[in-house]
């Protein structure tokens, strides 16, 4: 019999708690020829989703987790969730109950058919402001100018990959991740099917503003290299219309002879190319900061305790985390 484990990274979710597990039952009652295990990663939750978690398991045998050492966000998050699953395919999942279990059942029948990583796209979006949306759309589309590999746009972490992706996606370690971006990255058979999300079951978002910049900021350092070569080409283009002006100017003097003007052009210049070298200066920062995290090969995550039934397999994975 095939076992899919389905990992939910979770992070202040003690409310919902209750209810996701009962979806997620009631969905696994539905998959007779498949076993399903549910696999939460405590993110350092502050309130009680540890021990909601302990007393769910001590019913519930098919619950396990891993207790991480602290916040470390929902991309590592998951990073140990790929890690310490074992089953045949893995679907990950937000504990919020934004995305429906019920659409597992669809992912299954794909991955049955022979598809590796069978994704889900959110069609429309309850509950989010206009704004939210907008900015998000905007930013897709230039993340995939500046790449060459497709990143599946409003993609996003829900779904359902055979263990060859979870394997591959172990291998890369880099600690500063966006996920979203490593699925296209890997590559095999993908599917898309479609969701509408609904708002949170319980609570309040974990995004804010500045974790949401770092996780855009993260998308497009980790997958392009051209806000760093764009400045060559903005250094061309400006030295090359200098040269116009300056010539320009030469037969202004030349046949009109001068008045000694020219301040406020020359203030702007200066300052417009200062702007410019600032900025690039900024860009080449944002890299050399990426760099300076990742030489330094520290383990992506940290486990405080998990729940254990077989030890012995468990020493490799000590090792790779
Ligand atoms: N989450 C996490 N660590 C964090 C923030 C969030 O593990 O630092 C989990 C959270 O508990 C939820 C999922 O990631 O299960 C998605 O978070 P949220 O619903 O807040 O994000 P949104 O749906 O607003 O994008
Ligand atoms: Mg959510």
């Amino acid at each position: 019999m095939k076992t899919i484990t389905i990992v939910i990274p979770i992070y202040n979710e003690e409310e919902v708690l209750p209810q996701l597990v009962r979806r997620l039952d009631d969905m696994s009652k539905s998959l007779t020829n498949i076993e399903c295990e549910f696999l939460f990663i405590n993110d350092g939750s502050e309130d009680q989703t540890l021990d909601k978690i302990k007393e769910i398991r001590e019913k519930e045998p098919r619950v396990n987790y891993v207790d991480l050492s602290r916040n470390f966000g929902k991309e590592l998050a998951m990073l140990a969730g790929f890690d310490y699953a074992d089953g045949d395919a893995v679907v990950v999942i937000d504990g919020d109950l934004q995305q429906p279990p019920e659409l597992i059942l669809e992912m299954v029948k794909w991955w049955e058919k022979g598809y590796d990583d069978i994704y889900a796209v959110r069609v429309d979006r309850k509950g989010e402001s206009k704004l939210k949306k907008w900015t998000s759309e905007l930013y897709y589309k230039l993340i995939q100018q500046m790449t060459t590999e497709k990143v599946y746009p409003l993609a996003g972490d829900f779904r359902l990959l055979d263990k060859k992706c979870v394997a591959a996606l172990r291998e890369l370690r880099e600690s500063e991740r966006y996920t979203k971006g490593m699925y296209g990255w890997i590559g095999f058979k993908k599917k898309q099917l479609t969701y509408v999300a609904d708002e949170r079951a319980a609570g309040l978002t974990k995004w804010n503003f500045p974790k949401l910049f770092k996780l855009a900021m993260d998308g497009i350092t980790s997958y392009s290299t051209i806000p760093l070569k764009i400045w060559s080409y903005v250094g061309f283009a400006i030295s090359f219309f200098s040269f116009l002006f300056l010539l320009i100017e030469i037969g202004k003097t030349i046949f009109l002879g001068t008045d000694v003007a020219g301040y406020p052009t020359l203030l702007a210049g200066v300052l417009f190319l200062g702007g410019i070298q600032l900025i690039s200066l900024g860009v080449i920062g944002e890299y050399l900061g990426r760099v300076f995290i990742e030489t330094k090969r520290r383990p992506p995550y940290f486990i405080r305790e998990k729940s254990g039934n077989d030890s012995n397999k468990d020493d490799s994975k000590e090792d790779r985390s």
